[in-house]
C-alpha cells in the first residue's frame, strides 16, 4: 500500500494493510485517523452515517498509539486502525442515543465489553453510528435523527438497523465498524451496501454494555469491507465475559486462520430450499447461484436441504422479540436516563413517565411495546409467546437436522436489493419481510454472515450471500467467505466497492 498511504488512497486501504503500514512506520495512526475524519467531513453531510464524531479523542488515542509504536512496542494486528461504533454500545463519555430521543443527553459512565476490547486492542474509535431507534428496523429510517443514505445510491436505504455502520464502511469513512444483530441488523445492511457483516454465535460476543433490544437474540459483531478484516475484528471482540451471563466460556473459533485459508474443498454446502423462489429478485437469485458455482469450482459439494419451519420464523420472531422489547424498554421511565418531559412540579411521577415515553419513543418502538405487552398478558401468554417459543424450538431442530447433512447452510442474505427511502416506512409488514432469511439464525443462536456476491444486473445494487454455521463453528463462515471473495475479486478486477460512484456532496 506504499503509494496508498498518502492522499485519499489511505481510506481505500484495508484495515490489515493500514495496521501493517502503521506498525512498520510507513504511516502513522494520526495520519490514518485524520484521513478518515476528513472523509467524514466531506461526505457525512450527505450520508448521515454518524450521530457523533469524537475527532479530538480519536486523534489523542492515535497519537498515544504512534508514540508507543515509535518507542518500539509491538501492538496487536489492528492497532492504530479507526472504527465506527454503532450507537447502541456504551462508550464512556460519549453520548449514546440508540437513535432515540428518549436517551438524548445520556452519557454512559462505562464502556461496553466490546468497546473495552476495541480500546485494549488499540483500535481508534471515530464516533457513534446511526441506527433505527433501539435497533428496530431494516432501513435506518426509524432513527430519531434522520435516515442514513446508501452510498451506492443516496436515494436508497442502507439497510437497518445498523445502516450507519454499513454506510460508514461503503462511504470509506471507516475501514471497520461494529454492529448488533437481533434479526439481521448486521447482515442485511452488509448485504445492501456490498460489505461484510458477521453475527457471531449467540454468546460468542458479550452483550454487556449493549443497550438491550431482545436479550435472547441480540449479538454484537464485526463489520468490514473484506473477509480478513472482519475476522481480525471478530478475534478482538469475541470471547468469554463474566459480565454477561449468556456469554459462552469456550475458546474463540479460529476465525482468522479460516479467513486466511478459504479452503472449502470437501465442504458440504446446504442450500436451504425454503429461502428462495417467489418474492426474491431475479438478480439476487442469479448472483446467489453464481456464488454456489464458485464454491463448487473450488471443491465444495452443493446439496439441497429443507428447513420446513423457517416459514414460521418471521411470525415467531415478531412475537418473541416484541415481548422482550416491552420488558427491556420499561426501564426508560424518565427517572434514570436521558429525557424527562413535564417535570414542573405539578405532575405525578407516573404522569411525567407517560409524557416522557409518549414524546421520547417513535412509532415503531411504541408498536412493538404494545404488541409485546399484549403477547405477554396473562390471557394470551400461552397462545402467543408460548406458541412462538415452541416454533423457536422447531426451527432449532431444523438447523440441527440440516447441519447433519451439510457443514454450512446458505441462502441469499435478503430477498431484494436496497429499496428507495420512504418506500416501506409506512408499511411495517413489508419492512419486516427484509429479514426473512436472517431471522432463523437469531432464533436458533447459530453463527451467520453476509458476504458481497456482486451487483444485481437489473439495478446495479449489491447482493449478499448468507452463510450459516453451527454454534461455535463461526470459522466456517470465514472459510466460505474467503473462498467467494478470492474468485470474485479476480473476476471484478478489485473489491466490489471499487465500483461505487463518487458520492455527490
Ligand atoms: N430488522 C429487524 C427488526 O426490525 C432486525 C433488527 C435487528 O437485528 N436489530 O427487528
Amino acid at each position: 500500500m506504499a503509494e496508498e498511504t498518502n492522499g485519499t488512497g489511505v481510506i481505500h486501504s484495508t484495515a490489515a494493510e493500514l495496521a501493517a503500514a502503521i506498525a512498520n512506520g510507513e504511516t502513522t495512526s494520526v495520519a490514518v485517523t485524520q484521513a478518515h475524519l476528513d472523509q467524514i467531513e466531506a461526505v457525512d453531510g450527505t450520508i448521515n452515517a454518524f450521530l457523533y464524531v469524537d475527532a479530538e479523542r480519536a486523534l489523542e488515542q492515535a497519537a498515544i498509539i504512534d508514540h508507543r509504536i515509535a518507542g518500539g512496542e509491538q501492538l496487536g494486528p489492528l492497532a492504530g486502525v479507526p472504527l465506527a461504533l454503532k450507537d447502541i454500545l456504551a462508550y464512556r463519555g460519549a453520548p449514546t442515543t440508540c437513535g432515540s430521543k428518549i436517551l438524548e443527553g445520556w452519557i454512559p459512565p462505562y464502556d461496553a465489553t466490546v468497546t473495552k476490547r476495541l480500546l485494549d486492542a488499540d483500535i481508534v474509535i471515530l464516533g457513534k453510528t446511526n441506527l433505527d431507534e433501539f435497533a428496530m428496523g431494516s432501513s435506518t429510517e426509524n432513527s430519531a435523527y434522520g435516515p442514513t443514505r446508501n452510498p451506492w445510491d443516496t436515494s436508497r436505504i442502507p439497510g437497518g438497523s445498523g445502516g450507519g455502520s454499513a454506510a460508514a464502511l461503503a462511504a470509506f469513512e471507516a475501514p471497520l465498524a461494529i454492529g448488533t444483530d437481533t434479526g439481521g441488523s448486521i447482515r442485511q445492511p452488509a448485504s445492501v451496501t456490498g460489505t461484510v457483516g458477521v453475527k457471531p454465535t449467540y454468546g460468542g460476543t458479550s452483550r454487556y454494555g449493549v443497550v438491550a433490544m431482545a436479550s435472547s437474540l441480540d449479538q454484537p459483531g464485526p463489520c468490514a469491507r473484506n473477509v480478513l478484516d472482519a475476522a481480525l475484528l471478530h478475534q478482538v471482540i469475541a470471547g468469554h465475559d463474566p459480565y454477561d451471563s449468556t456469554s459462552i466460556d469456550a475458546p474463540v473459533p479460529p476465525v482468522v486462520e479460516a479467513a486466511r485459508s478459504g479452503d472449502v474443498s470437501g465442504m458440504k454446502i446446504g442450500v436451504v430450499k425454503e429461502l428462495g423462489g417467489e418474492g426474491y429478485a431475479p438478480g439476487v437469485e442469479q448472483r446467489f447461484r453464481e456464488g454456489l458455482e464458485i464454491l463448487a469450482a473450488q471443491g465444495a459439494e452443493i446439496v439441497e436441504v429443507s428447513c420446513p419451519h423457517f416459514t414460521y420464523a418471521l411470525g415467531a420472531y415478531y412475537l418473541i422479540m416484541p415481548s422482550e422489547v416491552s420488558s427491556n424498554l420499561a426501564k426508560f421511565d424518565a427517572m434514570r436516563f436521558g429525557l424527562r418531559v413535564g417535570d414542573d412540579g405539578s405532575r405525578s411521577a407516573e404522569q411525567v413517565m407517560a409524557l416522557t415515553r409518549e414524546a421520547g419513543f417513535g412509532a415503531e418502538v411504541k408498536r412493538r411495546i404494545m404488541i409485546g405487552t399484549y403477547a405477554l398478558s396473562s390471557g394470551y401468554y400461552d397462545a402467543y409467546y408460548g406458541s412462538a417459543q415452541k416454533v423457536r424450538t422447531l426451527i432449532s431442530r431444523d438447523f440441527a437436522g440440516a447441519f447433519e447433512q451439510a457443514d454450512v447452510l446458505v441462502s441469499p442474505s435478503t430477498p431484494v436489493t436496497a429499496f428507495p427511502l420512504g418506500e416501506k416506512v409506512d408499511d411495517p409488514l413489508a419492512m419486516y419481510m427484509n429479514d426473512l432469511c436472517t431471522i432463523p439464525s437469531n432464533l436458533a443462536g447459530n453463527a451467520s454472515a453476509s458476504f458481497p456476491v456482486g451487483l444485481a444486473p437489473e439495478d446495479g445494487l449489491p447482493v449478499g450471500f448468507q452463510v450459516m454455521a453451527p454454534p461455535l463453528a463461526d470459522d466456517r463462515l470465514y472459510r466460505v467467505g474467503a473462498a467467494l471473495e478470492r474468485t470474485l475479486v479476480d473476476r471484478w478486477g478489485g473489491p466490489l466497492l471499487s465500483q461505487i460512484k463518487e458520492i455527490a456532496r
